[in-house]
C-alpha cells in the first residue's frame, strides 16, 4: 500500500492554495471587509476552518447546487452538514414559508401545522409524544433534562469522540482509558467526568460496567456514529445496548439528527431500536430552524406528572421562538412533500454510486484508506479497515490529507463536509454530480501519488 509523500502533499496545497485565491478576488474582498466586524473575519468561529484561505462567500443557493459570489458553480455535497439534505430550497418548503411569512413568524401560541408534524413524526419514529425546539442541540438537552428528571441520576453516558452539538456534558473523551474534557472544550461550566461517563461505541463490556454502577440517567447516542467519520455498530450492539440500558433503569435517547439519512424514520425505524427518546434537528425544516424531540408514552406520562403550570415556563426547558410558526410551517412541507420514502429511493443509490466510484479509486492507486455509508451519507477514512470505534476512526483522521483532498475539490467545483471527508445526497442531486465527484477524487489522488 501507499504511503502519502508529505513534501509532495505540501507542495500541491501550496499549488491549490494559489488557485484558490487567484479565482475568487471578490471573496477575498469580502473576508478582508468582514475581518473588520466579525471576530476571524467570520459569522461562525468554525466557518474558519474550510480549506480555503477564506470561506468563498456564497452568492445564490437552489436545489444540490450553489454559485459563489465571483461566479463559481459548486455542488454541494455538504448540504449544509445535513441542513439543506433536503437540497437548497426546495420549491414546496419555500411556497409554505412564503405563505406563512404572510401570516405571522412567531407567536408563543400554537399553529395547526404543529400537530400535522407531530403525526408525521409519530409515524416515522414509533413514539407518541413530541416537543420542538429551535436546534439539535437544544433538543439533545432538553431531553437530557428529562432523562435526569425522571430517574433522580446525575449522570449521563456518551461514546468517545460522539458529537451531538454544544450540549455541555458531551466533551469529554477517552485518553488512556481516563475520562477527560475534550481538547478544545471552551469554558466548561464543570469538569465533563462529572457529569459523564464515555466509553468506545461497540464496547459492551465497558457499557455495562458504566451502568451497572446505577447512577447514569440516559445514553445518548446516534445510532451509527457520523461525526468521526462513519462508524456502524456491530451486529448485536443495539439490541445489547437496549437490553442493559433497561436491566440497569438508564433511559437511552437516540439522535437522529444525522442518521436520517439512513430512510424516513432515521435507524429508529430501519433497524427497530425502541429508544425512549429521539431527537432529530437540522432537515427537518429544509434549513429553516427547527429540531424535534419525541418519547414514549410511559415517559409523557411520568413528565406530565411532574409538569407544574407555575414554573413551567422556567424550569430550564425553554426558547421563546421554538415550535415558532414559520418553522413549522416549514417542516411540515419537508416531511409531507419534501424528505419522503420516494425521495429516498433516489438518494440511497446515488450515495452508493459515490462510494463504489471512490472505492474504485482507492484501489487502482493503493491507497491504504476505506469507504463507509450510511443511507444517502457516505464518506472516505484514511485507514485501511473500516474504524470499529471512534478511537480508532479518531486516530485514522489526517488533517492535512483531508484539507488538500477538500481544498482540490472546492478548485474544481465541489463542496465536501468539513472536518471529515462526508458527503451527502439530496433529492436533487444527479448521478452527474456524483461522477463529477469520482473523476475529481481520482485526478486528486493520482496527483498525491505522483
Ligand atoms: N446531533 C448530531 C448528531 C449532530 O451532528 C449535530 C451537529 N452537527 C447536532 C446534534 C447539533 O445540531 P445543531 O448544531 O443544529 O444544534
Amino acid at each position: 500500500m501507499k504511503t502519502i509523500d508529505r513534501a509532495r502533499l505540501q507542495f500541491l496545497m501550496q499549488r491549490e492554495q494559489r488557485r484558490f485565491v487567484d479565482e475568487r478576488p471578490k471573496s477575498k474582498a469580502l473576508f478582508e471587509r468582514a475581518g473588520k466586524s466579525l471576530q476571524g473575519g467570520v459569522p461562525m468561529n468554525w466557518m474558519a476552518k474550510w480549506a480555503g484561505a477564506f470561506p468563498p462567500f456564497v452568492r445564490e443557493a437552489q436545489g444540490a447546487h450553489f454559485f459563489d459570489v465571483d461566479g463559481h458553480r459548486y455542488i454541494d455535497f455538504c448540504l449544509g452538514d445535513t441542513g439543506a439534505m433536503t437540497g437548497h430550497s426546495p420549491s414546496a418548503v419555500v411556497k409554505a414559508i412564503e405563505e406563512q411569512a404572510r401570516r405571522g413568524l412567531t407567536l408563543m401560541l400554537p399553529t395547526e401545522d404543529a400537530i400535522a408534524v407531530a403525526e408525521e413524526l409519530q409515524a416515522r419514529f414509533c413514539l407518541p409524544s413530541w416537543q420542538f425546539t429551535l436546534s439539535a442541540t437544544d433538543a439533545n438537552r432538553f431531553a437530557i433534562r428529562w432523562a435526569r428528571q425522571l430517574t433522580g441520576r446525575p449522570k449521563i453516558l456518551v461514546f468517545n469522540w460522539c458529537y451531538h452539538g454544544t450540549v455541555d456534558e458531551t466533551f469529554i473523551t477517552l485518553k488512556d482509558g481516563t475520562a477527560q474534557s475534550r481538547r478544545g472544550n471552551i469554558g466548561p461550566p464543570v469538569d465533563p467526568a462529572l457529569t459523564t461517563k464515555v466509553v468506545e461505541f461497540n464496547d459492551f463490556g465497558a457499557l455495562q460496567q458504566a451502568l451497572a454502577e446505577g447512577d447514569v440517567a440516559c445514553v445518548l447516542a446516534e445510532p451509527v456514529m457520523t461525526n468521526v467519520g462513519i462508524v456502524h455498530p456491530e451486529e448485536g450492539f443495539h439490541r445489547a445496548m437496549r437490553a442493559l440500558t433497561r436491566q440497569f433503569g438508564t433511559l437511552l435517547i437516540v439522535d437522529e439528527t444525522h442518521t436520517i439519512c439512513a430512510g424516513p424514520g432515521g435507524c429508529t425505524r430501519a433497524e427497530n431500536l425502541e429508544p425512549d427518546f429521539v431527537v432529530f434537528g437540522k432537515p427537518i425544516g429544509s434549513g429553516v430552524p427547527g429540531a424535534a424531540y419525541g418519547f414514549t408514552h410511559e415517559l409523557a406520562e411520568r413528565i406530565a406528572s411532574q409538569q407544574s403550570l407555575v414554573d413551567c415556563d422556567t424550569g430550564g426547558i425553554g426558547g421563546t421562538p421554538a415550535g415558532n410558526a414559520l418553522s413549522l410551517a416549514a417542516m411540515r412541507a419537508t416531511l409531507t412533500k419534501v424528505l419522503t420514502q420516494e425521495a429516498f429511493h433516489q438518494m440511497i443509490p446515488l450515495a452508493e454510486r459515490w462510494a463504489a466510484g471512490v472505492e474504485k479509486v482507492v484501489v487502482e492507486f493503493e491507497m491504504p484508506w476505506s469507504v463507509s455509508r450510511l443511507g444517502c451519507r457516505a464518506e472516505y477514512m484514511f485507514s485501511p479497515q473500516l474504524p470499529k470505534n471512534g478511537s480508532e476512526a479518531h486516530d485514522a483522521m489526517d488533517f492535512e490529507l483531508e484539507r488538500f483532498l477538500h481544498l482540490y475539490a472546492m478548485n474544481r467545483g465541489i463542496l465536501l463536509t468539513p472536518f471529515h471527508n462526508m458527503a451527502l445526497m439530496s433529492p436533487a442531486t444527479g448521478r452527474e454530480d456524483v461522477d463529477h465527484h469520482t473523476r475529481v477524487f481520482r485526478e486528486s489522488v493520482r496527483e498525491l501519488a505522483g
